[in-house]
């Protein structure tokens, strides 16, 4: 008779490493060059792993969505609405995120980074950033990690890979098997997170005392207004103005896939139960079997807000005022980024690091806010999640035809889909 070990989930790993970080952080305060020279270095290996990782995991994301669009082309009308609907609205997240956090700034600390060096860069003008979304070079993206080229490299990579057809084919098998290999290593990766939070969190804490958890508060409380408000504005008007759903049956409709999103922190993981409530919800099955999948690939709004709410308070903690330039990149950057961001418990930090490094910010900025990263991911997989069922719903709703809106949208027991 064997008898299996139960693992302890990560969050709980996370949570009690945190914790740690903090109690060891606070009680070696006059030992906060030791922690910084001997702890912080595990840190930085951590760091160092999520980078390696973080130029493949994009480049095979992103062209494993778009070979996966080559279903578009049936659907046609559909695959359009849906990239259209998720662009708008992770675009219109970006935008609340970074204004909610241009809010908060005022009360963002500014903190002795001990340990976490930053030269400062000086601002690139905003036409030079165009520019330089654009790739000259093959190789040079994925040595220096330049992200947007990266990520402009996958899609017309993924594009020539749709417009071969047929003959694509093996091509298509062989970027979803890089995909989950890919996808396995993170995985691995993030296994150490516990780990890397500690080393990368004690000796911050060390250095900056009490102060750096105050700060964490506002973070967090400016990320969940952000989040609160991009769901009642934006998904609310959409289901209400493009379909006429009552955005309370929207909801209510909804309520368990968020409840499981917001313990698991995984769009895939969700992916089931997220279904079942759009079936409910009257949706199209077949619309919402094409819509969530890709919404839980490609479409991140919560991560989005996340990603904008971070690097305004990684900038104010290094002390740098953001330009407008920069404020511009940072959503540029973050709606890309959130695209090539996995539906699984923490990627989005490892996407951070490409917001970071497209506007100058030093990655190891990560680390003041690694710690508590799980309390931002349960709420922006709540967020990701919810955008993609209000597209599922919509998209369904516009090409049905024949049935009046009051019985396809209306949340009663008969409405199941069958
Ligand atoms: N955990 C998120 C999700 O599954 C992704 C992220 O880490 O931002 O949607």
């Amino acid at each position: 008779m064997t008898k299996e070990k139960k693992k302890m989930p990560l969050a709980t790993q996370i949570f009690i490493a945190l914790a740690l970080a903090v109690v060891v952080g606070l009680l070696f305060q006059k030992q906060a060059d030791f922690l910084t020279t001997y702890i912080q270095p595990f840190g930085t290996i951590f760091l160092n792993l999520l980078k390696f990782i973080v130029v493949p995991i994009v480049l095979f994301s992103i062209m494993a969505g778009v070979v996966s669009m080559s279903d578009v082309k049936k659907v046609g009308k559909i695959g359009v609405q849906t990239v259209v609907y998720f662009f708008i609205t992770t675009a219109l997240a970006m935008v609340i995120g970074v204004g909610i956090a241009f809010l908060f700034k005022g009360t963002f600390p500014e903190l002795a980074t001990s340990g976490l060096e930053y030269e400062a860069t000086e601002p690139t003008p905003f036409m030079d950033v165009l520019v330089n979304i654009f790739p000259s070079n093959f190789i040079d993206p994925l040595l220096n990690a330049t992200m947007l080229q990266v990520i402009v490299m996958a899609l017309i990579l993924g594009f020539a890979v749709v417009l071969l057809g047929e003959r694509g084919r093996d091509a298509v098998s062989g970027i979803n098997l890089l995909n989950e290999i890919f996808m396995k290593a993170m995985e691995m990766i993030i296994a150490l997170s516990p780990i890397g939070v500690f080393c990368l969190l004690a000796p911050v804490v060390a250095a900056n005392g009490a102060m750096v958890l105050g700060s964490f508060a506002k973070v967090i409380l400016a990320a969940y207004i952000a989040y609160v408000l991009h769901c009642v504005l934006v998904y609310s008007l959409s289901v209400k103005l493009l379909v006429n759903m009552s955005p309370i049956a929207f909801f209510k409709g909804m309520s368990t896939a968020m409840a499981f999103a917001f313990s698991t922190s995984s769009s895939v993981g969700s992916l089931p139960i997220t279904l079942e409530c759009c079936d409910k919800m009257g949706a199209e099955h077949e619309i919402a079997s094409f819509v969530l999948p890709l919404g839980a690939t490609i479409n991140m709004d919560g991560t989005a807000i996340y990603q904008g709410v971070s690097v305004v308070f990684i900038a104010s903690c290094y002390g740098v005022e953001l330009t407008p330039a920069q404020y511009v990149t940072i959503i540029l950057t973050a709606v890309l980024a959130s695209i090539g961001t996995a539906g699984v418990p923490g990627s989005g930090i490892i996407m951070l690091a490409m917001v970071l490094q497209a506007v100058g910010l030093p990655v190891e900025g990560i680390a003041l806010i690694a710690g508590v990263d799980r309390i931002f991911d349960m709420g922006r997989t709540v967020v990701n999640i919810t955008g993609d069922a209000s597209c599922a719903v919509i998209v369904s709703k516009l090409n049905q035809k024949g049935k009046p809106q009051s019985e396809e949208l209306a949340i009663t027991k008969e409405d199941s889909f069958e």
